[in-house]
């Protein structure tokens, strides 16, 4: 019989890399323990991060759409009102459900959770600390996997008291419409939880230092974004670097900052939400003393198998280099557990698509054409304006366009970039093309329903070579 607390792997953290890792190896047929400190499963992602944010995108979109745009379908809503309390209700009830639905898939298969701070205390040794302090206890494994996730970012001059300078966690959770949010960096953060209390009635102001939002994303889809959401009535400050805040008696915050000029502003709001990157999550793991070295963003580093610089211990997810994403850190539990019983697993870094849920949502996989250009590749560019597509039009959602780059001799598709409505899924066609080497001829030729958001796709694909149907 197997001795109590042993198993062959241990993984501390529950987000979405450390328990789809566990139910991969469960299904590898290995004895998995799961250690979380929080009592509901899911990390970040699910509890504070992707699921409560598009909840809150879904229910404020909604309310906007009602406010604006009913009419134009005929409905004449009369005394619509916001009931901010039941759309928060309505987000956590979301969450629960998907929390609670990891803990029955756990169940199923004979994932043993527990609720601690877990602890490395050497190879193949952890200590879990209780959350109501009891009894310390130890556990044995042959691998242990390192899946702690990552934690807001915080600036020495912006330091966050949770009431008028906040993180994303409470700006999750407002009890009130801030009459006028600052948000600081215009990422995905800023720009999905800047969308959400515009929507809902705030004046929002994001104060960005980059010369255009969602830096790192190709030029083209950024500033049409900008546009639309500029349209929408947010106000970004490009350009502008934030460098210190006071707060008045009366609560109202001002953030000192200094515009591309060099000129001193000042920008006055009733909340801030910084909004400037995450950190990997490492704390109180005591790492150099297991001679598990960081980089110099403070990632674990890890070899192909995900194995830290000490043995049999691997890590994944947000505290490894990478971008912070969910479906990254998935991936990454996928492949660890395939290659610790010696499958094949394996992760391509060069079709994790990206995707931010506003509206439009934007979404790409794959190289900008600036990194073509910087690269000297040479390639060809179709786009198609979501403006000639029917269903785009009907759906009274007709901003945008899709582009799709394609290596100039070869044809394969090289990068992807939408900015419209359902990016997000759109998206999904163009990694799994990438994925099998595709060309922009292969999703010209492939039939797409009609009337689709997707037939923008495939008009781009043959705007590449100059042949799109539905454009003059
Ligand atoms: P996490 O989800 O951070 O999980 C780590 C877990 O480890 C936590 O539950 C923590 O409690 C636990 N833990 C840490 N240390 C210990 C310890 N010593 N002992 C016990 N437990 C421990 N990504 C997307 O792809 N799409 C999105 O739409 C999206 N939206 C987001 C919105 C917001 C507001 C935020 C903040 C993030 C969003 N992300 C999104 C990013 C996504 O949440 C992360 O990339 C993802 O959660 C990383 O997964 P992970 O498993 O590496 O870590
Ligand atoms: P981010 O890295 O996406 O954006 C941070 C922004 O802050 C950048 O544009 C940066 O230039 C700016 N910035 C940094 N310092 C600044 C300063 N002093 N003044 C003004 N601007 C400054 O980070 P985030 O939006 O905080 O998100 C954190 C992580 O969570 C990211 O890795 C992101 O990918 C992930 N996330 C993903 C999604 C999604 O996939 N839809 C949604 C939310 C969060």
């Amino acid at each position: 019989m197997a001795k109590k607390n042993r198993y062959d792997l241990i993984v501390i953290g529950a987000g979405p890399g450390g328990y789809v890792a566990a139910i991969r190896a469960a299904q590898l047929g290995l004895s998995v323990a799961l250690v979380d400190r929080r009592p509901e499963l899911g990390g970040a992602c699910l509890n504070v991060g992707c699921i409560p944010s598009k909840a809150l995108l879904d229910s404020s979109e909604l309310y906007h759409r009602c406010r604006g745009e009913a009419k134009d379908h005929g409905l004449l809503l009369k005394g619509l009102e916001l009931d901010l309390a039941a759309m928060m209700k309505r987000k956590d009830q979301v969450v629960s459900r998907l929390t609670s639905g990891i803990g029955f898939i756990m169940k199923k298969r004979k994932i043993t959770v527990i609720q601690g701070e877990g602890r490395v205390l050497a190879a193949g040794r952890v200590e879990v600390e209780p959350p109501d302090g009891g009894a310390r206890q130890t556990l044995e494994a042959d691998a242990i996997l390192l899946a702690t996730g990552s934690v807001p970012q915080e600036l020495s001059f912006l330091p966050m008291d949770g009431k008028r300078i906040v993180s994303a966690t409470e700006a999750l959770s407002f009890d009130a419409v801030p009459s006028s949010l600052l948000v600081v960096g215009a990422g995905a953060i800023g720009l999905e939880l800047g969308s959400v209390w515009l929507r809902l009635g705030s004046k929002v102001t994001v104060l960005e230092i980059m010369p255009e939002i969602l830096p790192g994303w190709d030029g083209q889809l950024a500033a049409a974004l900008r546009k639309e959401l500029t349209g929408q009535g947010f106000v970004f400050e490009l350009g502008t670097r934030v460098e210190g805040v006071s707060i008045a008696k009366s609560g109202k915050v001002t953030l000192k900052a200094v515009d591309k000029q060099g000129q001193s502003k000042n920008y006055k709001g009733d909340r801030v939400l910084a909004a400037v990157g995450r950190k990997p999550f490492t704390e109180g793991l005591e790492l150099e003393k297991l001679g598990i070295e960081l980089d110099e963003s403070g990632c674990i580093r890890v070899s192909d198998t995900f194995e830290t610089t000490a043995a049999h211990i691997y890590a994944i997810g947000d505290v490894i280099t990478g971008p912070m994403l969910a479906h990254k850190a998935e991936e990454e539990g996928i492949a660890f557990a395939e290659k610790l019983v010696g499958k094949a697993g394996h992760v391509n870094y060069d079709t994790m698509p990206g995707v931010v849920y506003t509206e439009p949502e934007g979404a790409f996989v794959g190289k900008t054409e600036q990194q073509l250009k910087e690269q000297g590749i040479s390639y060809a560019r179709g786009t198609f304006s979501f403006a000639a597509n029917g269903r785009a039009i009907a759906l009274n959602a007709a901003a945008g366009f899709a582009k799709i780059l394609a290596d100039r001799q070869t044809d394969r598709v090289l990068g992807v970039h939408i900015v419209g409505p359902r990016a997000s899924e759109l998206i999904a066609e163009a990694v799994t093309v990438m994925e099998f080497g595709g060309s922009a001829e292969d999703i010209g030729r492939t039939v797409h329903s009609h009337p689709t958001l997707s037939e923008t796709v495939r008009e781009a694909a043959l705007a590449v070579d100059r042949r799109a149907i539905h454009s003059a």
